[in-house]
């Protein structure tokens, strides 16, 4: 396994692997690799020759007040899970590298980023979307896979390649939980063990809700207040609890069809977002 931390590098090698007739999967990361990025290169390593992981902290993805500055980072140690995951190439390029001092240009999908997420974070999906279309710009890839656990981002990646005709399937794959339940995710490190147990309420809200579902309730106001009160016990934030349709993430007030049940909330400073789909 090789790191390539320059975009002309990346781009030179990819067009070799692309003429020799090899295929391409691409998972973009932020770093500090846990269970569920392995699991994307699972997937990855099943549907192309070559796989990418790019490591990048994002700085257009953090508002000013966000956690930029202590995202967990360990590159010795994500090196070694990528090696020992079969990971072809290390994609790990540098701030500088990837924005330049007068950069100017960027990527905006106007709906599915609105809601969820887009809410209380306005300025995030530009900026995730803005470095994955470099990205993917800088990797070449014919594949790229993406998380469920991030479902409005799958979404809002899925709607810019086919607005914008990057030709790349995109593959989203299942969540991968720790064996109580809670979401894995690089921020869950930021956690005391306290927030931790509270943090499970999400999971447990989300629970609640699929056993009134199965037994029968179809308002969302209903299965949103037992989401609530279950993360709310625990001394959690709720930021939202929504039920959207899961291709449109217009808001459903009736289940009639399959639903994403999306969460957002907030344990101490750590925000953590989960969802599920009922019916
Ligand atoms: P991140 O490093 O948090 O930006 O995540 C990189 C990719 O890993 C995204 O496509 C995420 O959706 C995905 N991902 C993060 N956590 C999980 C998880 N627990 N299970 C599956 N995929 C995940």
């Amino acid at each position: 396994m090789n790191t390539v931390q320059d975009i002309k590098s990346m781009q030179r090698l990819s067009r070799e692997w692309h003429a020799k007739g090899k295929s391409i999967a691409f998972v973009p990361t932020m770093g500090y690799l846990h269970a569920g990025h392995l699991s994307l290169v699972e997937v990855a390593k099943e549907k192309a020759d070559i796989v990418v992981v790019s490591i990048f902290v994002n700085p257009l993805q953090f508002s000013p007040i966000e956690d930029l500055n202590c995202y967990p980072q360990d590159f010795i140690r994500d090196k070694t899970l990528c090696s020992d995951a079969g990971v072809t190439t290390i994609f790990h390029p540098s701030n500088d590298e990837m924005y330049s001092a007068d950069y100017s240009t960027q990527i905006v999908e106007n709906q599915l980023s609105k809601p969820l997420c887009g809410k209380s974070r306005p300025t995030h999906f530009p900026g995730v979307t803005t470095v994955v279309c470099k990205l993917f710009l800088a990797v070449l890839p014919d594949i790229a896979v993406f998380g469920r656990k991030d479902a409005q981002q799958a979404l809002v990646i899925k709607r810019m390649v086919r607005d914008l005709n990057f030709p790349i399937e995109v593959i989203v794959t299942p969540t991968v939980r720790e064996i109580d339940g809670l979401a894995m995710s690089s921020r869950n490190k930021y956690l005391d063990a306290e927030e931790r147990k509270n943090a499970l309420s999400i999971h447990r809200g989300l629970g609640v809700a699929e056993e009134a579902y199965d037994r029968g309730e179809r308002s969302s106001d209903a299965l949103r207040r037992l989401v609530k009160n279950e993360i709310e016990e625990t001394g959690g934030t709720v930021d939202y609890i929504e039920f959207v349709d899961e291709g449109s993430l217009a808001t459903v007030d009736r289940i009639e069809k399959p639903v994403l049940v999306a969460v957002a909330a907030k344990f101490g400073d750590t925000r953590l977002i989960d969802n599920c789909t009922l019916g």
